[in-house]
């Protein structure tokens, strides 16, 4: 069973697991940090898999053919424990937390050691925190807990500091490319590219977005088109663009002016230094829009978006000038 084939962007984690597993430092308590899109939950599914397995190779590798393996892809291994969110979006209770302690003081029945992954680690209230803490200062024996987390600013540094961090890097260009184009045969080349541009080369968000991704891709391309020669209305477009992920947008556009702009940097001429400044305060508009995206306390994207297309066309109609 080579599942860590499977993604490449897995596999520096995964030998790093391998090693301490050899070398019988594996700490009992790991956790995963990197962007969604990544499935990092197959990682984990695969360590714990390890883990329990009764005849695991010597470099690790669960066999796949043993009880315990056979109970692990029937989602039914009685040494292993999930705990993540209730409901999409909401926080793990301290209940959960709770409950998974109960379990601690229970000895494994059929692997040689007990197995908890908790998802959306960094989805956790205060207390929740604090109980899982107190797991983490007092680890049982045989138990392995594996975290994971996205955002690693929200987690605490208590919790943090007492497990091994994996780190998962978001695949390089090239891998990314190479993983989505063996991976599907309906997109092209060039449509590939577009989609991993959209994800922040993320190639299983890439292929979850598919179809839609690129239509989406072309709406805001000429809608761009349209802004740049002052010629949109924002009213229109805002509403036109209302289906999409305002984050996904300015990412797109951000991209887009960023190239723009090494391009004009690259063949320096008058007119070209007269209209960088518009486009670095296009690219000014974009990051400051993206903060206010991300702020918890703005609840207007509508006007959001209405303000930033009116701040892009005055910046266009800039450009213009010095074109004309
Ligand atoms: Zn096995």
């Amino acid at each position: 069973m080579t599942e860590s084939k499977k993604y490449p962007w897995h596999d520096s984690a995964w030998q790093h697991v391998q090693s301490m597993a050899e070398q019988e430092r594996l700490p009992h308590a790991l956790l995963i940090l990197g962007q969604d899109g990544l499935d990092n939950d197959q990682l984990a599914k695969q360590i714990v898999t390890s883990i329990l397995c009764l005849h695991p190779s010597t470099d690790f590798t669960a066999c796949g053919l043993c009880h315990s393996c056979q109970l692990m892809s029937a989602e039914s291994h009685p040494d292993h424990h999930i705990v993540a969110p209730e409901e999409a979006g909401k926080v793990i209770k301290v209940d959960q937390i709770r409950e998974l302690i109960s379990k601690q003081s229970l000895m494994p029945k059929i692997s040689p050691a007990k197995t908890v992954i908790i998802s959306q680690a960094d989805q956790m209230n205060h207390n929740a925190f604090n109980s899982l803490l107190k797991l983490l200062e007092e680890p049982t024996n045989n138990t392995v807990l594996v975290l994971i987390a996205n955002n690693s600013h929200a987690l605490p540094i208590t919790i943090k500091s007492r497990c091994q961090n994996l780190n998962i890097r978001t695949p390089d260009t090239d891998t990314a490319m190479q993983w989505l184009s063996l991976n599907q045969d309906q997109f092209s080349a060039e449509q590939c590219d577009v989609l991993l541009k959209m994800t922040n080369n993320s190639p299983l968000s890439a292929l979850a977005l598919g179809e839609s991704g690129l239509e989406q891709y072309e709406q805001i391309m000429s809608g761009i088109t349209l802004l740049m020669k002052v010629q949109a209305n924002p009213i229109e477009l805002t509403a036109q663009w209302q289906a999409f992920d305002p984050m996904v947008i300015m990412m797109q556009l951000q991209r887009l002016f960023e190239t723009k702009i090494s391009t004009l940097l690259k063949s320096p001429s008058t007119e070209q230094s007269q209209i960088l400044r518009p486009y670095w305060a296009i690219v000014d508009c974009i990051l400051h829009t993206m903060k206010l995206l991300s702020s918890k306390n703005n609840a207007n994207t509508t006007l959001l978006m209405e303000d930033f297309m009116v701040a892009v066309m005055q910046q266009a109609s800039v450009i213009r000038s010095h074109q004309k």
